[in-house]
């Protein structure tokens, strides 16, 4: 990822943050970007000899996104991959889940998602090539008890990162998803504790993933070495998906 330019969301926490700082490490010139902690990580980025920024971005906000970009391209000169991992879960069952409740997880989930892709691939366009990298879930894949809003948003940004993938291949543009299973990160602390105990049991390989995991596929799909990968769908999930 040597000087590549690349966005991550959700960089102040769990998965992204761990992203971010992977590809610090990778030579990537990292654009950093939360609701909150984005600065924290790009400091820790640039303390450990890598190049980024910190930016704040509300994945749902349109104008958050376009200010983004052009923030991007004024310090780094282009934008060459999205990383787009910013995400919430919550645990409900569909009959308690309320609409507005329902409207967040779509907004930021799987809104959030397609305003990155709308805002970036102009600019992919423009320079001849790019990569996206949208997160999914196992719970995309596998019918999880009490996730009807989450399941529906990660479902979402499988069909619709295939979508685009299938239109922008012809372009030099590759789309690709991960689908995490159950990871340790701050996310699960919004899960009742037998849950989180009832998908370490489940996963085949006994135990949870961890972040860097994750950021491994990511920083692989983002990188050049995945030139003729997309469309693809790929599950970082300890087994549980091909039960
Ligand atoms: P996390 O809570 O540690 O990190 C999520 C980050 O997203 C936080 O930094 C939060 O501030 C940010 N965020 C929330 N709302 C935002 C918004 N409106 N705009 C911008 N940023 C916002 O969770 P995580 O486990 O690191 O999750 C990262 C991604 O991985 C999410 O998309 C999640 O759905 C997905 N995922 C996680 C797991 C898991 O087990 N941890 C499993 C499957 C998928």
């Amino acid at each position: 990822m040597k000087e590549k330019v690349v966005i991550v969301t959700g960089a102040g926490s769990g998965i992204g943050k761990v992203v971010a700082k992977q590809f610090g490490v990778s030579g990537a010139k990292v654009v950093c970007t939360d609701i909150k902690g984005a600065e924290e990580t790009a400091t820790e980025i640039n303390n450990e000899g890598g190049n980024a920024i910190g930016l704040y971005l509300d994945v749902s906000s349109l104008d958050d996104w376009k200010s983004v970009k052009d923030k991007a391209i004024q310090e780094f000169g282009e934008i060459n991959a999205l990383a787009n991992i910013a995400g919430i879960s919550e645990a409900v069952d569909i009959v308690d889940l309320e609409e507005d409740d329902f409207d967040k997880m779509i907004n930021i989930n799987l809104k959030g998602t397609f305003f990155g892709m709308k805002v970036v691939l102009p600019e992919f366009l423009r320079t001849g090539a790019g990569k996206i990298v949208n997160i999914a879930s196992l719970a995309a894949h596998v019918g999880l008890t009490g996730l009807p809003s989450y399941s529906a948003s990660k479902g979402g940004v499988i069909a619709m990162s295939r979508q685009v993938a299938v239109e922008y291949a012809p372009k030099n543009i590759q789309v690709n998803v991960v689908s995490p299973g159950i990871i340790e990160t701050p996310i699960l602390a919004n899960n009742p504790p037998e849950v989180t105990q009832a998908f370490t049991d489940a996963t085949p390989a006994g135990r949870l993933g961890k972040p860097e995991e994750i950021a491994n596929m990511v920083v692989y799909l983002a990188s050049e070495e995945a030139n003729f990968v997309t469309g693809q769908v790929i599950k970082v999930d300890g087994g549980w998906g091909s039960k």
